[in-house]
């Protein structure tokens, strides 16, 4: 049983060589990360189609504002006819509106610099954007052809574990095939034996029961990196 599981994940270790060479590949990492930035790139630009939207609604409403202040300031452009508390109450009036006006101003003015930035940020994107898309489609189908020409030989290893599966335990090969998933290779690994113990290659020390299991025969699972252990009759 260990035997045909060992023998399996030989075979098996040729057919993960080609998918890590093709996972690796020049063409791959390109294709992918363009089409990963396309893809945020949706959300990038929705976020600053809000920002932008809100920032003018914020630009036009202080604009406003501003002209209806300036408009009330014109208002106290004649108090020469005034009397003396007339004229203190309508000065802190006017003193405190230009304060209002200024800042407004100011706020006006950092505002229509907030858009100009968004501004920038959107052209940015878009040739960001533009050349994501340019580097897909040329990488795509070259990672395309590259993984066609490795099929040939990736199904004649397949068929080849296929064959393998029939003197496995069917219970054992699912574990198998659960870890390969789960990127941990090789799957199956000898465990330590020293002074009446037994450890995994991760470290960790085998319970007495999985010692016993080992020492059997059978194939046991370290409980904390979760890779099938065994132990070799010499
Ligand atoms: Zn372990």
């Amino acid at each position: 049983m260990i035997k045909s599981l060992l023998e399996y994940q030989n075979v098996d270790t040729e057919l993960r060589d080609i998918e890590t060479s093709l996972k690796q590949s020049e063409e791959r990492k390109k294709a992918s990360s363009a089409k990963s930035f396309l893809t945020g790139a949706n959300e990038s630009v929705a976020k600053l189609d809000q920002r932008a939207e809100d920032l003018v609604g914020k630009f036009n409403a202080s604009v406003k504002l501003l002209s209806q202040l300036e408009e009330q300031a014109k208002e106290y452009e004649g108090i020469d006819e005034m009397d003396e508390n007339q004229l203190s109450y309508v000065k802190k009036k006017a003193q405190a509106l230009n304060e209002e006006i200024s800042n407004l101003a100011s706020a006006v003015d950092s505002l229509s610099k907030e858009i100009e930035s968004v501004l920038k940020e959107f052209a940015q994107l878009k040739s960001d954007i533009k050349k994501a898309k340019a580097q897909y489609s040329e990488y795509g189908p070259k990672y395309n052809e590259l993984k066609a020409s490795k099929e040939d030989e990736m199904n004649k290893i397949k068929a080849r574990l296929k064959k393998l599966e029939a003197g496995i335990d069917a219970e054992i090969l699912e574990k198998y095939k659960q870890r390969r998933n789960d990127r941990i290779f090789p799957v199956l690994n000898e465990a330590k034996e020293m002074s009446k113990h037994a450890y995994c290659r991760c470290g960790t020390e085998l319970s007495l029961t999985d010692y016993g299991n080992l020492k059997n025969g059978n194939i046991v699972e370290c409980d904390s990196c979760h890779r099938l252990l065994y132990l070799s009759k010499t």
